[in-house]
């Protein structure tokens, strides 16, 4: 997990470091996957594990926000998101439908969208 992510992140840093003038974007860069195969290569497994362990925790509520954001963008392609008039709540409606009524199931008022 942990190795993953450095590996990926020093990858995207090493684009980035493609646009931006400061070289020292780039040292972080090896840095990451210096770190990330000394990892790779270490033998003090229950070390290297326990790190594991405390970047899952550090990063769980992260990890969690980009999943989300991940869903909410597979969700767009076949639903919409709408929010209630009244109420403000959010409700998902599959796309393609042409134009339905829709009952908010909090406050159950209907409105009209195109779907
Ligand atoms: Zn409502």
């Amino acid at each position: 997990m942990l190795n993953k992510f450095l590996l990926g992140s020093s990858l995207a840093l090493m684009v980035f470091s493609l646009f931006v003038r400061w070289r020292g974007i780039y040292w972080i860069a090896i840095a990451f996957l210096a770190y990330a195969y000394f990892r790779m290569f270490s033998k003090n497994y229950s070390k290297r594990y326990a790190e594991n362990q405390a970047f899952i925790k550090h990063t769980v509520k992260i990890r969690g926000f980009i999943g989300t954001q991940k869903n909410m963008m597979r969700q767009r392609k076949t639903h919409h998101i709408y929010k209630c008039p009244n109420c403000r709540q959010k409700i998902r409606i599959p796309r393609g439908k042409g134009k339905i009524a829709v009952r908010c199931p909090k406050c159950s008022t209907e409105f009209v969208k195109r779907s």
